[in-house]
């Protein structure tokens, strides 16, 4: 068991946290648990043994240990970014009321949840929500639209990120049920584009090729409000971070969000490639991947691990150490 500290503060030394990524990895590394995602083809063929564990300091810090320049496709992680962009465009309420903020309780791939919110996408990390979300894009075609979640992206990650054709064409052949769900998102009156295109764009989202780094710096540009701390470029307000980052903390390791948010304390995204990016506010990002899943699609080692910093950095949000001193003006007990 690790020392516990508490969020408040800052991180400790640049020494002391590649240590404490080193431990993390580590710590994660013993463990074969889960499997890795075959439902879409090409990702089965991925080495199940990969692993790697970055963080990405608000400052500038980078650290890594393991597979971290391995690329693998993004999948949902994506979902979180495109999110942003969207509520960069669109604003607050608007978004909020198209897509809404709520969990679902079930699997991101549920159709059930659909017809059981009558149409309402529910949120945005799911498919369906995700879904809705790429089509508000701004654009006049499918073309634009891909293009400037390529663009968005690459800004996020502070290196232009190329598509993974194998893992798209793969997806694309085998995504009838994503494409069952923008019908019936578009029967329910939540898609107006052409639901097929949209489906296209996603899946072409889904399958940009990051790293462990890239997700670490992606997470940092959210925890620094919007900034990127390696190319120094704003991507989004400090307002869409702070949104983006309530609506991970809710949905974004799909049913199992609370779990995570129990045991963590961050807010974070899993994809079934295997990634997770987990944002502390105003201190770093955490990039993981591992390809065996757990049951709900979250990579077991990068949830070990994450754990395992969480505690080790004191960056669970919820975490506090009493004052036992009375503040100044304050009333003694
Ligand atoms: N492209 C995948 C899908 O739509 C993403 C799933 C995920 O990573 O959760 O099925």
């Amino acid at each position: 068991m690790v020392e516990q500290h508490t969020c408040t503060g800052v991180l400790p030394g640049w020494e002391q946290v590649d240590r404490l990524v080193a431990d993390a990895y580590e710590y994660a590394r013993g463990s074969a648990d889960g499997a890795v995602a075959d439902y879409i083809p090409a990702l089965a063929q991925v080495d199940p043994e990969l692993f790697g564990v970055a963080v990405a300091e608000v400052d500038g810090g980078l650290h890594g240990v393991g597979d971290v320049g391995v690329e693998f496709s993004i999948q949902s992680i994506s979902k979180a970014f495109v999110y942003a962009l969207v509520c960069q465009a669109l604003g607050h309420d608007a978004v909020a009321e198209r897509i809404g903020v709520n969990n679902t309780g079930l699997a991101f791939d549920s159709v059930i949840a659909i017809e059981l919110n009558d149409g309402h996408p529910m949120n945005p990390m799911v498919n369906a929500g995700a879904i809705a979300t790429t089509a508000l894009l701004p654009g006049g075609s499918a073309g634009e639209q891909w293009e400037a979640i390529r663009a968005g992206l690459s800004a996020f990650a502070g290196r232009p990120l190329e598509l993974d054709s194998a893992v798209y064409r793969s997806e694309a052949a085998t995504n009838q049920r994503n494409r069952a769900i923008a019908r019936l998102l578009e029967s329910y009156g939540r898609i107006e584009a052409d639901p097929l295109e949209v489906v296209d764009v996603y899946t072409r989202q889904c399958a940009l090729r990051v790293t462990a780094t890239d997700l670490a710096v992606m997470g940092s540009t959210l925890a620094d409000g919007g900034v990127n701390p390696i190319s120094g470029k704003r991507v989004v307000s400090a307002t869409v971070c702070r949104d983006t980052l309530a609506v991970l903390a809710a949905n974004g390791l799909y049913q199992r969000s609370g779990e995570w948010l129990f045991d963590i304390g961050l807010p974070g995204k899993s994809g079934v490639a295997g990634g997770i990016v987990a944002v502390s506010p105003g201190k770093a990002g955490i990039g993981t991947f591992s390809p065996r899943l757990d049951p709900a699609g979250n990579s077991v080692r990068g949830k070990l691990a994450t754990a395992h910093l969480s505690r080790a950095l004191g960056l669970n949000i919820f975490a506090s150490d009493a004052v036992t001193e009375p503040r100044s003006g304050g009333r003694a007990p």
